[in-house]
C-alpha cells in the first residue's frame, strides 16, 4: 500500500521538552530519592511506562506526594499547587510549556484589567484547569451550547486553549461578538505548532483514500486533529498503534494517509508506516 505521512506529526517542543526535563531528572536523581510527576508526563502510554521503569512515579494530586522532586508537565499547573508543592518542600521541575505559561500570564493580565476572563477550551483538560487556577472568575466555553455561561454584561477578555483550531476559536468569536457585549479583548493563544500539524494533516486527507491519527485517546490535540481530518475524509480512524487496526478498513483502499498527535513517539509513527507498507490484502 502506498503511504504518505503529514509534513508536520509528532512531538511538538513543549512535549519533547518535557521529556528532556524527566530523563535528566531522573539521571541526575540520588538512589534514595523519589521523582514524582503530577498527572501523566504526556498521553502516550509507552513513554509513561518506559520513563516509571527508570523511576518516574505518576501521581494524581499533591496529596501522594511526601518528599522529592516532582515534575511539572508541559500542560502546567495552577499557581495554587504550586504554592501547595512548595508548602510541603519539595524540589520542583517546571517543563511547563512556554506557550502554555504565556496563556496563564495572559489570563492573570486581563483580569488585572477589569476583564472576565473567558477560556475557549476544554474544562476538564489540564492546561485549562491551570489557565482557570490563575484567575478569580473565569467562564470557560467548550462549544456554542457553553455560551449561556457568559456573563450577560460586560467586558470579556478572552483567550484560547493552545491546542484548539483557528476555524473553532473563529467560529466562538463570531458567536461571541454576535451576543452584545460592551467590549471584547480577544488574545490569539493558539499554538502554531499544533496549526501546522492540523494544516498538515488537512491538505494530506484530500489525497488518501484512509487517514489515521494516531495518538493517544485522551490527547487533547489527537483528537482535534482526528475530528478536523474526519471532516476532510470520512474514511478518517483514531488509533494508538497498529495492533488496534481493524485491517478490514484497508480492504480497497490504494493510498493511507498518517499523521499523529504532539505526544505521539516518532518510533510508533515509523512502526505503524512499516506495517502499512507491507500490508497485502490477501494476507489482511
Ligand atoms: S502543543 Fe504547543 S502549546 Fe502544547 S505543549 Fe506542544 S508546543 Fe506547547
Amino acid at each position: 500500500m502506498r503511504v504518505l505521512v503529514a509534513a508536520k506529526c509528532g512531538f511538538c517542543p513543549g512535549v519533547r521538552n518535557a521529556i528532556r526535563t524527566a530523563e535528566k531528572v531522573l539521571a541526575q536523581a540520588c538512589p534514595q530519592e523519589h521523582v514524582y510527576c503530577l498527572g501523566p508526563i504526556i498521553h502516550n502510554e509507552d513513554v509513561v511506562e518506559r520513563l516509571s521503569s527508570t523511576g518516574l512515579r505518576t501521581v494524581k494530586s499533591v496529596a501522594e506526594i511526601d518528599s522529592g522532586t516532582v515534575l511539572i508537565r508541559s500542560h502546567g499547573v495552577a499557581p495554587g499547587e504550586l504554592d501547595r508543592l512548595r508548602a510541603k518542600g519539595l524540589h520542583i521541575v517546571d517543563a511547563t510549556c512556554v506557550l502554555v505559561k504565556r496563556v496563564q500570564q495572559i489570563a492573570q493580565q486581563l483580569e488585572k484589567e477589569g476583564y472576565e476572563v473567558v477560556i475557549i477550551g476544554e474544562e476538564n483538560h489540564p492546561e485549562v484547569q491551570g489557565v482557570m487556577g490563575c484567575v478569580q472568575n473565569v467562564v470557560v466555553a467548550a462549544d456554542e451550547s457553553d455560551l449561556h455561561k457568559l456573563p450577560s454584561d460586560g467586558k470579556l477578555g478572552i483567550v484560547c486553549q493552545t491546542t484548539q483550531s483557528p476555524e473553532h476559536f473563529g467560529r466562538m468569536l463570531g458567536a461571541i461578538g454576535q451576543a452584545g457585549f460592551r467590549e471584547l479583548k480577544v488574545i490569539n493563544t493558539l499554538c502554531k505548532e499544533a496549526i501546522k500539524r492540523q494544516e498538515s494533516a488537512i491538505a494530506l486527507c484530500k489525497r488518501v483514500d484512509v487517514m489515521f491519527v494516531l495518538g493517544g485517546l485522551h490527547s487533547a490535540n489527537t483528537r482535534r486533529l482526528a475530528e478536523l481530518c474526519k471532516n476532510h475524509n470520512r474514511e478518517t480512524f483514531h488509533l494508538q498503534n497498529w495492533d488496534e487496526l481493524d485491517k478490514t478498513v484497508l480492504i480497497g483502499k490504494q493510498v493511507a494517509g498518517v499523521t499523529a498527535g504532539a505526544s505521539t513517539p516518532n518510533w510508533v509513527i515509523d512502526e505503524f508506516v512499516k506495517h502499512l507498507e507491507a500490508f497485502d490484502e490477501k494476507d489482511g
